[in-house]
């Protein structure tokens, strides 16, 4: 008898274990939903905002055959920037949606860290070519440590975090990268700027989807609001961690990620140890 109840007891636990994490599965479920709708309101938002602007300039050149030419211009001009942020907008949408959904593959490799900033750097010059950038001052040498990471992916990250210290660092100001040992396994890259810095309670927001200080009508600085969306993904997908740090507004920023060092394999490091 004293067997039977036990193995009832253990069924009803077990059953009790299977429903609670039935619930669990399901709040997540839930979750999951609320989030893919939320993403699809706030994406339908922000294209339609270009979109319109679009559709109001073209029809004004379409209607309005006396515009003058310096009008027609403002227009064209308009249209033109407005279908840029859209696409800008899609192809960063599709990129963090590969991200968040996990059908990205790493090709981790060794890598110099080195050859990636200048690669970076020179991916950030050419785009805003013409334009004038503040003054960067690159610290990182070729002696630093090899990383183990996806060189793509690293360049994309390292550009985004550049674009961004350009776009909020007025001419005047000053860009800086360093890296530094973190701990044995961990290389941390900085990027700071002298720029417009960011409040204390923004530190964490401005990794979220769509998050810009300006909001969505008022974009001077143009960008579509996911890249440090999708810096975080990148990063925390290597299994590092990407943080910002500012002492506030008008102070600058200085943006930090971790990136595991490669670490030679024993049986190459002994090989290259022995004397023959
Ligand atoms: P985007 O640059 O396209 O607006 P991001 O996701 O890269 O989108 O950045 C989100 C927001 O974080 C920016 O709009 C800006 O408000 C803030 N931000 C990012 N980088 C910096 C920086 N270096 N200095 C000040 N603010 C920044």
């Amino acid at each position: 008898l004293v067997d039977a109840i036990a193995t009832q007891v253990g069924v009803a636990l077990i059953q009790a274990e299977a429903y609670a994490n039935l619930e669990d599965l399901n709040e997540q479920l839930e979750a999951l939903d609320r989030t893919r709708s939320n993403l699809v309101a706030i994406t339908g938002h922000e294209l339609r905002t270009p979109l319109s602007t679009i559709q109001i300039c073209l029809e004004s050149l379409a209607t309005e055959p006396d515009m003058s030419a310096e009008l027609r211009q403002v227009m064209l001009n308009t249209a033109l920037g407005d279908a840029e942020r859209m696409r800008n907008l899609v192809q960063d949408f599709l990129t963090l949606s590969r991200l968040e959904s996990g059908r990205v593959e790493w090709n981790l490799e060794p890598l110099s860290i080195a050859e990636c900033i200048d690669l970076a750097l020179s991916n950030v010059r050419a785009r805003i070519s013409g334009e004038k950038i503040p003054e960067i001052q690159n610290f990182v040498t070729p002696e630093s440590p090899l990383v183990r990471a996806d060189g793509e992916w690293l360049v994309e990250v390292l550009a985004k975090l550049l674009d961004n210290a350009c776009k909020f660092t007025g001419t005047e100001g000053q860009i800086t990268i360093i890296v530094k040992t973190n701990d044995s396994n961990n290389l941390e890259v900085t990027v700071a700027d002298t720029g417009k810095g960011i409040e204390p309670n923004r530190l964490e927001t401005v990794f979220d989807r769509f998050y810009q200080e300006e909001g969505a009508l008022r974009r001077s600085a143009g960008g579509t609001g996911l890249g440090l969306a999708i810096c975080r993904q990148i990063v925390t997908g290597w299994g590092g961690t990407i943080w910002a740090e500012s002492a506030g507004k008008d102070q600058g920023s200085e943006f930090h990620f971790t990136i595991p060092v490669f670490e030679v394999p024993p049986a190459i490091s002994k090989k290259s140890n022995s004397p023959n």
